[in-house]
């Protein structure tokens, strides 16, 4: 497995190569970059940790208390770079007593400081996923993305947790949400914009994810191929799919 500080370095090249490709979601991959190189850095800080705790609270008011040094860091840092509401949120939650965690600006802040850590703490464990469930056996959030690496003749799927970054295999012709099997209420659409992306959709559940083909662009790095895809959400929101898990950015 590859070292969290790598991949926060591949993540946040493939940003910049994306933010070129994708004029539509430039805006979007430019601040996630930002994101991503704070997120570096605390993970950075975190491999000096000597008993790190297992706990991954996503309740703002609960986070782990590794995180919590940087929540000040942080919102400075959405204040004056954030797009405009999320600035603005952020400056009110700067005098904010209690946070409620259904609200989009606490829910964004606290995924961006959790996820370094339950990156770290996965990355210690070294996880060895055999499940079959939708859920991340290592810390049980949902998928954020399927991945369909190489194998074979053709590709094998994962499901890529949304926040400690686990991918854990998972059968091809499976609806996550719902357990559907059949082909017929499993349909698959692309768009000629991303070849190597595509919406894997539930007819019974209305749910959908997307999955990020890397037997077609080997370099992509599923998190941020996923983020710069966003027109297949509107696509999909169009059709009245919900998605499985809404991403880092709340899409
Ligand atoms: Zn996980
Ligand atoms: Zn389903």
């Amino acid at each position: 497995m590859t070292r969290p500080l790598e991949r926060w370095q591949r993540r946040i090249a493939r940003a910049d190569d994306l933010e070129a490709r994708y004029p539509s979601a430039a805006e979007l991959l430019r601040f996630y970059r930002r994101i991503a190189r704070f997120q570096r850095d605390m993970g950075l800080d975190f491999d000096s940790l000597q008993n790190p705790p297992r706990d991954l609270s996503l309740h703002p008011a609960r986070l782990p208390e590794p995180v919590q040094p940087y929540i000040g860091r942080l919102l400075r840092l959405l204040r004056e770079e954030a797009p405009s509401a999320l600035a603005q949120a952020a400056r009110q939650l700067m005098r904010a007593e209690d946070w409620d965690p259904a609200d989009p600006a606490p829910r964004f802040i606290s995924r961006v400081l959790v996820q370094p850590y339950a990156q770290f703490l996965a990355a210690r464990a070294k996880p060895r996923p055999e499940a079959v469930r939708a859920e991340c056996p290592f810390c049980g959030e949902k998928p954020v993305a399927a991945v369909l690496r190489p194998e074979g003749e053709g590709g094998k799927r994962w499901l890529l947790c949304s926040l400690c970054a686990t991918e854990w295999e998972f059968r091809r012709l499976l609806c996550p949400s719902c357990g559907e099997e059949d082909r017929d209420k499993l349909p698959v659409y692309a768009a000629e914009e991303f070849p190597h992306i595509r919406v894997e959709a539930c007819d019974t559940c209305r749910t959908y994810l997307k999955a990020i083909d890397m037997t077609k662009d080997g370099l992509a790095e599923p998190e941020v191929d996923e983020l710069a895809a966003v027109p297949l959400d509107l696509w999909a929101a169009e059709r009245r799919y919900g998605k499985l898990q809404p991403n880092l950015m709340g899409l």
